[in-house]
């Protein structure tokens, strides 16, 4: 066979109905010459690089397709997922060292290594020269090659960059970036632990990890935003009216849903435009939608979410308990009440929760699931 590793003693479907018997096993094999045995541990050595070479190749599309993340093998450490993905990443560029590797030449504890050392412009030699070094002497020249000098420290930082952009068409914002070592660890870090910690609500599956994290980036955005005492990042809807009187919504010159409109609306600002028949605007000024004492009542009121058994302080909303009646747009406190952030995205209108009851009596609200088909 060529491309996938050659005959394999076991087939997979085998092994839950035969009781495999490892003493019976080496009982069979002791009547074998020690030479029979050797080339047995040579073969089964061979075929166990091949799979792993398999495993290495698949891990990699998988990469490609940022599919590793989403779904941790809790099987594996996360130090051999680590390392695996990173032989999978370099053996890519180096053709010899992988052939020598499937050849049985360089073994799995001398492949991790090499990948290290060896470049695209000595991967012909390393091919040749790692089947001859020890794993711990090739270890020890894998770290040498990976010091780091001040100059490097300085190329890495002048990299840096953070770009971001619109996406209109299809109403997202995008970004990537590009951070020197510490601080990418420390970014990275941070998005990991907040992602740790965005438990699902109760009786609700755990969210992705790139859903988190996504989560994660948006709230410290609005950590950040809601610390600044200005207002300035308050989000203001647009409301567009055209001469026929239809009326659309936009934040920022994205066009947003109604039931968007209706979740934010309590903490937003709205201005309302007016199309004319020459196309052009006439604003109004914009206004918080919730009166100045409205809004000061209910966040003085509720100090955390008022999701029953939640405890969460920070960046609170203010759901209306009521958004599709009324489009989001009332201002009696008893059916306004401050929710997290999280909580906030799983009542309707977007989720499949509804917050019932008095938001003026501290114990007064309850969730209940909405009737009907969840969105
Ligand atoms: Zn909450």
């Amino acid at each position: 066979m060529s491309s996938t590793p050659a005959t394999t003693m076991f087939d997979r479907a085998s092994v839950d109905d035969v009781e495999y018997d490892f003493g019976a096993r080496i009982d069979a094999l002791r009547c074998h010459s020690t030479g029979s045995l050797r080339a047995i541990v040579a073969d089964a050595r061979r075929e166990q690089q091949r799979w792993y070479l398999e495993e290495l190749a698949a891990t990699r599309v998988l990469d490609d397709r940022r599919a590793l993340d989403g779904v941790p093998d809790a099987s594996v450490s996360a130090r051999t997922a680590k390392s695996n993905r990173e032989v999978a990443r370099s053996l890519e560029s180096l053709p010899k060292v992988a052939a020598a590797a499937w050849a049985g030449g360089l073994t799995r504890d001398q492949l991790q290594p090499v990948t290290e050392v060896a470049t695209s412009a000595t991967d012909a030699e390393w091919a040749v020269r790692g089947t001859t070094v020890a794993p711990v002497d090739l270890q020890r020249m894998a770290r040498t090659a990976k010091a780091v000098t001040a100059a490097d420290a300085e190329a890495r930082r002048k990299a840096r960059f953070v770009s971001s952009w619109r996406d209109s068409e299809q109403g997202m914002a995008a970004g990537r970036w590009w951070l020197p070592d510490v601080d990418g660890v420390l970014v990275d870090k941070v998005l990991d632990h907040m992602a740790e910690r965005m438990r699902p609500a109760k009786g609700m599956a755990w969210d992705s990890l790139a859903h988190r994290k996504a989560d994660a980036l948006v709230e410290l955005a609005r950590t950040y935003a809601d610390a600044e005492p200005s207002g300035r990042f308050r989000i203001e809807i647009v409301e567009i009216t055209d001469v026929r009187g239809c009326v659309t919504r936009e934040v920022d010159g994205i066009p947003v849903a109604s039931e968007t409109v209706r979740a934010i609306r309590p903490d937003a600002k709205v201005r309302e435009a007016v199309l004319d028949r020459t196309g052009t605007h006439t604003t109004h000024r914009s206004r918080t939608a919730l009166p100045a004492d409205v809004d000061r009542h209910v966040r003085r009121r509720d100090r955390h979410c008022r999701v029953p058994g939640c405890e969460a302080t920070r960046g609170l909303q203010i759901h209306h308990c009521h958004p599709v009646g009324t489009h989001g747009d009332s201002h009696d406190p008893t059916e306004l009440a401050g929710v997290c952030p999280p909580h906030h995205h799983i009542l309707e209108p977007h989720g499949p929760y509804r917050l019932v009851g008095d938001a003026e009596d501290p114990e007064g609200l309850e969730l209940v699931r909405r009737e009907g088909p969840a969105p």
